[in-house]
């Protein structure tokens, strides 16, 4: 009928006259974000042990980390870490991935800069962390010690490695173990298992740093073998 519709959309109009506002006016009032809202990355170089995973995690490598190793105290340190939030994606891999817990979210989000240098951040580690030889006239002696200092710097690194991933398990099993798995619900199965089983875990970190393929395998026949022992018992019970 004439005239209904133009009845209906006043109609709604003056509804909507009458409700609270939703509009804010920004930037005199800032907006209210949610608890888990993703800003600004945050680096917490005090806590980094520069394991390197969050650069390796990261899909669009915005995370760039620069170590060496302290000859004071014979540790792997963070020389410069930089984040270069103009590629970020705020997917919240690195973060999830962190052992250390130093990379988070804050609520801020204005991240615009006038100048495109000034979006990546910088953060200045140890300074002068000294390399292992200078001029390049090492004596036969000075190389050895360099190669096997190298070598143990390796496997210090290797250590970590498979400690940060084995506490990456403990975290957030599932989440971890499902890119071992073939389902869901293998995922889940192997992480009881592994959570339950200190020996298979440290078994089978170390062959899922290096190869992948290897690690699904033996995965999938841990699960296999614990499906096989549940349906027994089913069995043995009825
Ligand atoms: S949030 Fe995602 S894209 Fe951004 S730095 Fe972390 S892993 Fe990379
Ligand atoms: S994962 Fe965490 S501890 Fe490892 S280098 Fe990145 S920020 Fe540092």
């Amino acid at each position: 009928m004439f005239g209904k519709g133009l009845i209906k959309g006043m109609w709604t109009t003056l509804k909507h006259l009458f409700e609270k506002d939703l509009t804010i006016q920004y930037p005199e009032e800032m907006p209210y974000l949610q608890d888990r809202y993703r800003g600004h990355l945050i680096y917490e170089i005090d806590k980094c042990t520069a394991c390197n995973i969050c650069a390796r995690t990261c899909p669009n490598n915005v995370l760039h980390l620069e170590s060496a190793r302290n000859e004071a105290t014979k540790k792997r340190e963070v020389v410069t870490f930089s984040i270069d939030h103009q590629y970020c994606m705020f997917c919240n891999l690195c973060v999830e991935a962190c052992p250390a817990d130093c990379l988070h979210f804050n609520h801020h989000f204005e991240l615009s800069e006038y100048v495109r240098d000034e979006i990546k951040v910088v953060y200045e580690g140890t300074p002068n962390l000294a390399p292992l030889q200078e001029d390049g006239k090492a004596s036969l002696g000075e190389l050895a010690e360099a190669k096997s200092s190298e070598t143990s710097d390796d496997e210090d690194k290797k250590a970590k490695q498979i400690n940060n991933m084995i506490n990456a398990v403990k975290k957030n099993p599932v989440k971890v173990l499902s890119r071992y798995a073939d389902s869901e619900e293998a995922a889940e199965i192997l992480a009881s298992i592994l959570i339950n089983d200190e020996a298979k875990l440290t078994r089978l970190v170390p062959i899922m740093l290096e190869d992948k393929e290897k690690a699904k395998k033996i995965a999938n026949a841990f699960v296999n073998k614990e499906l096989k022992d549940r349906a027994a018992e089913k069995g043995g019970e009825e």
